[in-house]
Formats: structure tokens, sequence, C-alpha cells
């Protein structure tokens, strides 16, 4: 049997199940993200254990909301710009985190933050931050 037969037999089918799989990665990457916030949102944690960086990435989230505890305020980070390994659990970016107002006024970098929730888009004033 040539590769052509084989391609024009099982082609269309094991298109459809890669594409299946695909989907279906990505609909379980957006529950877990989902699960997660809804833990954050109402308990406020913990965030260990979270879904890694690149389930996020998969399931649309773009961004992680984080609130700074020295100065109070809701950052948005983008997630697709962080260079760390997708595999890495977003929780573990918390420790990342650096407020640059506070680090300004303090003089040191300033990492005492909480992260609040995954989102599909930025803080912005139609977009309002999350309220706990
Ligand atoms: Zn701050």
């Amino acid at each position: 049997m040539s590769t052509k037969s084989r391609e024009t037999i099982y082609g269309g089918s094991v298109r459809a199940s890669a594409e299946r799989a695909t989907e279906a990665r990505k609909e379980a990457d957006r529950l877990a993200c989902e699960a997660w916030n809804a833990r954050m949102f109402g308990f406020q944690g913990p965030a260990q254990p979270s879904p890694a960086l690149g389930d996020a990435l998969n399931a649309g989230y773009k961004y992680l909301e984080v609130k700074c505890l020295g100065c109070d305020t809701h950052q948005t980070v983008a997630l697709d710009i962080i260079r760390r390994p997708k595999t890495m659990p977003i929780h573990e970016l918390e420790r990342y985190m650096r407020c640059k107002d506070c680090s300004e006024v303090r003089g040191y970098p300033y990492k005492r933050s909480h992260l609040v929730a995954l989102r599909l888009t930025k803080i912005s004033a139609s977009d309002p931050p999350s309220t706990w």
C-alpha cells in the first residue's frame, strides 16, 4: 500500500482525532483555570496547586491579576512575555512579581504581592480589577 492511499483512507480520521485531542486539552486547561479562579475568588487561596503557565495561555488566559500588598493596587501581568518554563505553575510566579511603584518608593525590589486571578483581558476602565 502506498503512502498516498493510506493518507486517503486514514488521513481524515487521524486529523479529526488530533483535532479533538487539541480541543479536549484546551477545554481541560480552561476548566482548570476556572477552578483555580473560583478558589481564589471564593476563598482567596490557597494559590497552590495552580495550572501551569502554558496551560493558562492555552486556555486563553493571557494575564494574571496581582494585588500589591504594599500599595493595595491591582496590576495585570502579561503571561505570554514571562520568560519562565511553560510548565511552571502560576503560583510560583508570585515571588517574582515586583511592584514598580513600591520598589521606587522603598529603594529596593518590593515583592510582596498576592495573586488574585487569571484574566482573559488586561485591567482597563471597561474591565475593572476584581473585587474580593
Ligand atoms: Zn505596590
